[in-house]
């Protein structure tokens, strides 16, 4: 029997101990879909994965056999700063949790704050690096995501130069959102004695941003949609970094996220006034009843409920669709809107729902009982995002039977199928990032949703269609047992 593949997986966030957006529902599900991928769909090799997380204040319930494994100390120029690591495990996949002071002193997973941010990150991100080599688990493989844990993709790359500990370990770098490049933290970066980037393929701008240093460094990029992969080539999505991006692209790979198809089953998430299946579908109608008396909000059965639910930012749109609601009020639909953000924005939500207080509701916080009971209950899920580089929403809504109006782009474009398609599709999309191309493809979800055959079809298309890890997991083992095999890019 060969040995496993040992991977050690490093996020900023994962679910169940931690989830702020679609990086915690990631890192929650797909160490778990690796660790049980069949022997023959990753070389014959089992994948023993394994998570690191920050141990973050907001982290208080009580985990199961929680122990402390260890200390070390994490260098910096002026004086090391002390790390302890502590190991859960959670559904037989062992978790470490790193604390230290940089992580004990923020209050939130994310703060607004580049310096908080990058000193509690960067910490994490070289203590990770440090526990992988004490371990008596050894990893072949370091899968570091997003900004946050970037810089130690880097760093890895040189100390691989001169420590055997890490001469044989490789680096895989996801980007679930170019744009947040740790931009801020530059100086964090170089307080802890990592220089600037001297490649010139690399911006100057960017030569000590964490995550343009982990992308230059990794030794696989990962983008978590195929056409997100293709996207950030060019400028509209590239961030100025899309001419860089060119020069690594043979080491860029786009892979659909999947989402965790046990915690999001419809047929059985105790979270809903009612379970519900495509074999029983009009069981769904509880869920919507429950979910507008909650908000007080009347039923009538040719209303359509629209739903919004995401981080209220320039990101998903949340302008283009309050615009767009108001250029439609002569239709008949209502809307719930969820998230937080952006305070303009959020006060944005809250006016519409002043302007309109008998059919909108925004509840302007993070809630994750009630996402479930909006993806049950709403009948069209809003998604104008204008750039969205997979995107769980639209995915968790098409399995609860929530049909999703959304901007053809990144993992939009490749889950959602319009239902101008032949044969049917499964939501609604539009190209231009404007209230008028939004309330197009609006109008045509409006116009279909009494035709209840019709309306029924697209939801059991979107029910029926596969969010699962399966495939995905098998993209991601490929890409390991290959970085095994050969020299990296
Ligand atoms: P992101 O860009 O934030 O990662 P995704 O669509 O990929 O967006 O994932 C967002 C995840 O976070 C989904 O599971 C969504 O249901 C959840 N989510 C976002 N905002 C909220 C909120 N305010 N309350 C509950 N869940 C939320």
């Amino acid at each position: 029997m060969p040995d496993p593949l040992n991977v050690l997986f490093v996020s900023a966030e994962a679910e169940p101990l931690v989830k702020v957006g679609g990086l915690g529902d990631v890192a929650g599900s797909l160490p778990r879909a690796l660790r049980s991928l069949p022997l023959n769909d990753a070389g014959g090799r089992a994948i023993d994965v394994r998570l690191v997380i920050p141990f973050h204040s907001v982290i208080t319930h009580r985990l199961p056999d929680l122990q402390l494994i260890g200390n070390f100390q994490v260098p910096h120029p002026s004086g090391p700063i002390p790390a302890r690591v502590f190991m859960t495990t959670i559904n037989q996949m062992p978790v470490y949790l790193i604390e230290g002071p940089p992580i004990l002193s923020g209050t939130t997973v994310y703060s607004t704050n580049p310096i908080e941010d990058g000193e509690k990150y960067i910490f994490f991100s070289l203590a990770s690096l440090e526990l992988a080599t004490r371990l008596d688990w050894k990893p072949d493989i370091l899968h570091f995501n997003d900004w946050h844990t970037a810089i130690a993709a880097y760093e890895l790359a040189n100390r691989r130069k001169t420590s055997s500990s890490y001469a044989r370990i490789k680096s895989v770098l996801s980007i679930h959102n170019l744009p947040f490049m740790g931009g801020g933290a530059e100086t964090v970066v170089r307080s802890f004695g990592i220089p600037p980037a001297t490649d010139d393929r690399l911006p100057v701008w960017a030569r000590s941003f964490p995550l343009p240093l982990g992308l230059l460094a990794a030794d696989h990029i990962i983008a978590v949609s195929p056409t997100y992969a293709q996207e950030i080539l060019a400028p509209e999505f590239g961030c100025g970094l899309q001419d860089f991006l060119k020069t690594r692209s043979d080491c860029i790979s786009g892979i659909l996220n999947g989402i965790d198809e046990k915690g999001w089953d419809p047929s059985t998430d105790t979270a809903l006034a009612g379970n519900f299946s495509v074999s029983e579908l009009d069981q769904r109608l509880i869920n919507k009843k429950s979910l507008l008396e909650e908000f007080q909000l009347p039923y009538s059965p040719n209303i359509p409920l629209l739903i919004m639910i995401g981080r209220i930012d320039n990101q998903k749109g949340m302008d283009l669709a309050i615009e767009g609601l108001r250029m439609v009020t002569d239709q008949p639909w209502q809307a719930i809107l969820l998230g937080t953000g952006d305070p303009l924005l959020e006060s944005a939500a809250r006016s519409l729902e002043v302007e309109l207080p008998d059919r909108v509701r925004a509840a302007i916080r993070f809630d994750l009982l009630l996402s479930h009971r909006m993806y049950a209950g709403g009948d069209m899920l809003l998604m104008p995002s204008r750039y969205e580089p997979c995107g769980l929403a639209q995915m968790i809504a098409m399995r609860y039977g929530c049909v999703p109006v959304a901007r053809e782009t990144g993992g939009l474009k490749d889950t959602i199928r319009d239902n101008r398609e032949p044969g049917g599709g499964n939501g609604y999309l539009f190209k231009e990032a404007s209230p008028a191309a939004f309330t197009v493809a609006l109008l045509r979800a409006l116009a279909m949703y009494p035709n209840r055959p019709a309306w029924q079809a697209m939801q059991i298309r979107g029910m029926t269609q596969d969010f699962s890890w399966k495939q995905s997991a098998r993209a991601y083992a490929e890409i390991y047992l290959n970085l095994q095999e050969r020299e990296p890019c």
